[in-house]
């Protein structure tokens, strides 16, 4: 049988558990640690794929909910999957629709069965299930694919989250055997268990008998503070195989990526970049910049003066500013592209520091740029 993903651990951090690996997939070989930019609807907001590319994004992450919703796994099956739908060659990662199901969805009916629900967009009444999940990630047609989770909120109690897990689990192994493509798509299970470093062990441990390609922690950036997200991961990861890639769940803010390298995880997702572009914010390396203030009406440098990318390299902070507020849709292609190519870079360079064993110096260089203050307690940009 053949393998739909490859997973070669190249180096180890001495001092952390930072990883640089190397995953192949059938779309493309892809360097980790890695950030995917999300593509909810089968497009990362603004980015047509050639500009993915020329950022150098080997991987992006599409929404099963959404896809399912409008306009439908059939018609993207049909254009000949993700990759032919959108003309796009590299690598595609589906999440499992779960997180959409439970937040976004109305009137959802959780059983051992399925979810119940009705769509956010005319209220029409639908069905998840493991194995009908499957169904449409087979058709979307990723090289990643997620199990059906569920997703509880935080705070959730213990008595929930017990149940939730099992659920999960039971899930999980629904989904490996409803799986129809397993020769070209790797399923990844998703670690649940909340805050609870037993429930968080007991589901790594039965999810990882069940010998998947790839496992996501999952249940985490939904409102806990960020301490207790980071002594999660540290509980969480070491019961991961180390020759499989780990993947950390809506997850993109700069000391978050670093913070997750750092215990272990090999991939990451998150709206965060291309979201804030769109209000005007950007990343860069002296920290967070809101180039809509009026302080950048007359500032002709560009977003980020230490950054070499196109954007920065060709458009001032003053005209981007013009364009944000007078709506011109060019102003968030600018800021998005920036947003995207700053956190691949941070990428790079933590892939090329954790191969010259200088992690911990790389980051603590990066933190001190950026401003964050302290090292466990980042802000949210
Ligand atoms: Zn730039």
């Amino acid at each position: 049988m053949t393998e739909p993903v490859r997973f070669e651990l190249l180096k180890r951090d001495s001092k952390t558990m930072a990883r640089r690996g190397r995953l192949k997939t059938l779309h493309g070989t892809i360097e980790t640690p890695v950030f995917m930019p999300v593509g909810t609807q089968a497009s990362v907001k603004t980015m047509a794929p050639d500009e993915l590319v020329e950022i150098g994004a080997g991987i992006i992450l599409a929404n099963t909910y959404h896809l399912h919703v409008r306009p439908g796994e059939d018609l993207v099956h049909e254009a000949g999957g993700l990759h032919g739908f959108m003309n796009w060659n590299h690598a595609v990662l589906t999440d499992s629709g779960g997180f959409q199901v439970f937040s976004l969805a109305d009137l959802r009916k959780i059983t051992d069965d399925g979810v119940r629900f009705r769509s956010h967009l005319d209220g029409s009444p639908m069905f998840f299930s493991p194995e009908s999940v499957m169904q449409i990630e087979n058709k979307l047609g990723a090289d990643i694919i997620m199990a059906f989770d569920e997703c509880p909120p935080y705070p959730a109690e213990r008595e929930y989250l017990e149940v939730s897990v099992r659920r999960t689990l039971e899930w999980a192994k629904r989904c490996q055997k409803a799986h129809a493509r397993p020769e070209e798509q790797a399923l990844f299970g998703i670690v649940q268990g909340g805050e609870h470093r037993d429930l968080r062990q007991e589901a790594a441990k039965a999810l990882v008998e069940l010998d998947l390609p790839g496992y996501a922690v999952g249940g985490l950036s939904v409102g806990e503070p960020k301490p207790l997200m980071y002594e999660v991961l540290e509980y969480t990861t070491p019961w991961l195989p180390a020759n499989k890639p780990r993947y950390l769940m809506g997850v993109g803010s700069p000391d978050d990526l670093f913070e997750g390298v750092e215990r272990g995880i090999d991939m990451f997702d998150c709206v965060l970049p291309t979201r804030i572009a769109r209000n005007g914010t950007v990343m860069t390396s002296r920290g967070k910049l809101v180039v809509r203030n009026a302080q950048y009406a007359k500032d002709f440098r560009p977003l980020d003066e230490a950054c070499d990318c196109k954007v920065c390299k060709t458009h001032s902070r003053a005209y981007i500013r013009h364009l944000i507020k007078a709506d011109e849709i060019l102003g968030i292609r600018l800021t998005t592209y920036h947003n995207l190519y700053f956190l691949l870079k941070i990428m790079e360079g933590i892939r090329t520091a954790i191969e010259q064993d200088r992690f911990l110096q790389y980051k603590r260089e990066f933190y001190s740029q950026y401003g964050y203050n302290d090292l466990t307690k980042g802000e949210d940009v």
